[in-house]
């Protein structure tokens, strides 16, 4: 019991170091501390000699990462952390043409007539234009020199924001000393290697630090940036120094913003075969209706071909030949002889209940043939 005490402890101190981001062997000591010990190897010496921690030592130690683990979740839910991310947007004009800019999850989004800019957190992806179809000829958007223009307000805005973030961090938070060591602005605990536990990477204290504690790799928020690897036997690929590295161009894409009905085959046979369900009367309508090969041709005309075994010969699908009509769709109709799904047909013509269908179904395979699973 007791060596599994002294396991659950070191399990403690891995989640504390979690939770406050500190440096695994900074949240041991403390945690050793607060159970009387001048450090861990103190605590390792004594365990040697006998000492072992008690069940009391645990719910202290596990009551202290838990309120850890809750500090911080708190900070994220109640928003002390907003600012970062929902800085209030502002309006511009550039060209003579109105713009807002805003922050939506770590990206920075410009809007304009007809258009929308969205630069990714993370540095070296592609900002993504969108321009409605309607506006596609028009659009200043495809003038490179305004679009070049908006990326570099963009880019001056993330960082006044940052930097008015960074105005109430610890210096060593925004400046890696000598030896490359920052400090986690949020968490606290000092290193010179850190570790995103969105993408893995591995980030120098000063690439860390001016990046503002976003990921430079995948541009996550600083919570994510912790002095341990998430999965300590594959600590990540150490992040490329920034250099002369650019951010892609950008793509841009025309777009239809509206909601769009797109009268395709995969829509119509959807409409088509939902009006020969509700046309359907037996069992083997339904399965016919379900079963039917329903095509488009040329988008002008529908062709079904029923399974002559389920659909009878003359029956009218009166509510799918409706549905055609309102789309604007002739229809043609035909028989034909499909594999069967069960053996007797007939028995599927003379019930509309499916369980009843099944139970002589079952009771036939039974008496004249098998059931295999
Ligand atoms: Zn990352």
């Amino acid at each position: 019991m007791t060596d599994h005490n002294m396991k659950k402890l070191k399990t403690l101190g891995k989640r504390y170091a979690r939770a406050t981001a500190m440096a695994h062997t900074e949240a041991l000591n403390l945690l050793a501390a607060e159970l009387g010990f001048a450090h861990w190897k103190a605590l390792t010496d004594a365990s040697k000699e006998g000492w072992l921690p008690s069940d009391e030592d645990l719910a202290k130690t596990g009551e202290i990462v838990r309120q850890a683990g809750a500090r911080t979740e708190t900070a994220v839910s109640q928003g002390e952390f907003t600012c970062i991310d929902d800085p209030a947007p502002e309006e511009g004009e550039l060209s003579s043409h109105k713009y807002r800019i805003g922050d939506h999850l770590g990206d920075v989004v410009v809007s304009g007539e007809g258009w929308d800019l969205r630069i990714p957190e993370a540095p070296y992806k592609a900002p993504i234009a969108e321009i409605d179809e309607r506006h596609a000829e028009s659009s200043p958007i495809k003038d490179p020199s305004f679009l070049a223009e908006l990326l570099n307000i963009a880019k001056a805005r993330r960082t006044r924001i940052r930097a008015k973030i960074a105005v109430d961090w610890p210096r060593r938070s925004t400046k890696a000393n000598l030896d490359g060591v920052a400090r986690h602005p949020l968490g606290g605990g000092e290193a010179s290697t850190w570790y995103c536990h969105s993408c893995d990477a591995q980030i120098s204290g000063p690439q860390v630090a001016e990046n503002f504690w976003h990921c430079p790799n995948c541009g996550t928020h600083p919570l994510n940036i912790r002095a341990v690897p998430f999965d300590e036997e594959n600590p990540g690929e150490p992040v490329p120094t920034l250099g002369t590295a650019q951010r892609e161009n950008p793509e841009i894409r025309i777009v239809e913003p509206r909601l769009t009905l797109h009268l395709n085959e995969e829509t119509v046979s959807l409409l088509i075969r939902c009006a020969l369900l509700e046309d359907a009367a037996s069992v083997n309508e339904r399965l016919g209706a379900m079963r039917a090969e329903i095509s488009l041709i040329d988008g002008e005309e529908v062709w079904i071909t029923f399974d002559e075994m389920l659909w009878p010969e003359n029956k009218e699908p009166t509510s799918a030949l409706a549905v055609a009509k309102k789309l604007g769709l002739d229809v043609e109709q035909e028989l034909s002889l499909f594999t069967e799904p069960f053996a007797w047909p007939d028995l599927g013509s003379m019930t509309s209940k499916t369980a009843d269908f099944a139970t002589t179904l079952i009771d036939a395979y039974e008496a004249h043939g098998v059931i295999k699973r």
